[in-house]
């Protein structure tokens, strides 16, 4: 029999989202490579999988591993990779694994599912049909605010991941350097606890500074509007009267639309004028 690796998704955190074919693979697998054989033997048994081997593939042991991983594939074992949760190689390990496994020409297959930066895009509100992931910013202010320089002229929509301990501040870096951009914060994503909040950065990150949010969070934030269509007069009127509807006054919903649009407050004043 030939080897191969499988790249296997797993729940990000509703075990409900386990795939058919994930639990046919896990069951099939001769060798599981799993970033803590803890977390993942919880979620074999919970379907029933007895491993036939568990061996740990993380960050710190990963080249050590690799000899061992390959040797067992080329010896005809199927391998199959699953990180902590979602997608392995998504910042998770494993992208090494399958480059070397492409360089050996071994098979690669996959098994997709869950992913949260995908799942966050989904539902963030904000165009999905372009967009750039990031992953972790650095931790560092200086270089993590180096980063989102470099991110500011494009205009994709930006999916990033971040602790919750540290997304006020990656949200104040956010907001000052890229302005008043309409964001989403994903969080706990398919959990008891999941939410969207939606605003423009500065808002977010006023509320993270004020409500410290727990769990497991992934940022979307709209790309800059340089070079895209402007929003037309009769759609900046149409949100600025539905705020003002809702009692917000005049002046509040011409600074909302206009932050929320990229447009300038003139030309939503100039709009509601033209409307009547
Ligand atoms: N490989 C995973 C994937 O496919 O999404 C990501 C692993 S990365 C080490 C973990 C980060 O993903 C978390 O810090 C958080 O930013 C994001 N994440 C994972 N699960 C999530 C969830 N249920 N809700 C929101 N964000 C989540």
């Amino acid at each position: 029999m030939k080897g191969k690796l499988v790249v296997c998704a797993t729940p990000i955190g509703n075990l409900g989202d386990m795939s058919q074919r994930a639990i046919s693979t896990l069951t099939e697998a001769h060798v599981i490579a799993c970033e803590d054989t803890r977390r993942t033997r919880k979620l074999l048994t919970h379907f029933g999988i007895q491993p036939r081997e568990l061996l740990v593939y993380n960050d710190a042991n990963e080249r050590r591993q690799h000899g061992k991983l390959l040797d067992r594939i080329r010896q005809g074992a199927t391998v199959v990779l699953v990180s902590d949760a979602g997608m392995p190689g998504l910042s998770d390990p494993g992208y090494r694994l399958v480059a070397a496994c492409g360089e050996e020409g071994f098979e690669v297959t996959v098994v997709p599912g869950p992913n949260a930066a995908i799942s966050a895009l989904a539902i963030s509100g904000l165009p999905p049909a372009r967009f750039v992931f990031e992953g972790f910013l650095p931790r560092k202010s200086a270089e993590r605010r180096r980063r989102i320089e470099e991110l500011k002229d494009d205009e994709r929509t930006l999916v990033l991941y971040e602790a919750p301990h540290r997304v006020a501040a990656t949200l104040d870096d956010l907001a000052e350097i890229l302005g008043p951009r309409p964001a989403a914060v994903a969080r706990e994503l398919t959990k008891m606890h999941e939410e969207v909040l939606r605003g423009t950065l500065e808002e977010l990150a006023k509320s993270a500074r004020e409500l410290a949010p727990r769990g497991e969070i992934v940022l979307v934030i709209e790309g800059t509007r340089q070079g895209r269509a402007e929003v037309e007069p009769a759609e900046l009127a149409s949100r600025a009267r539905a705020l003002m509807d809702g009692g917000v006054d005049r002046k509040d919903a011409l600074s909302q639309v206009a932050r929320e649009s990229g447009m300038p407050r003139r030309a939503v004043f100039e709009a509601l004028l033209d409307d009547r």
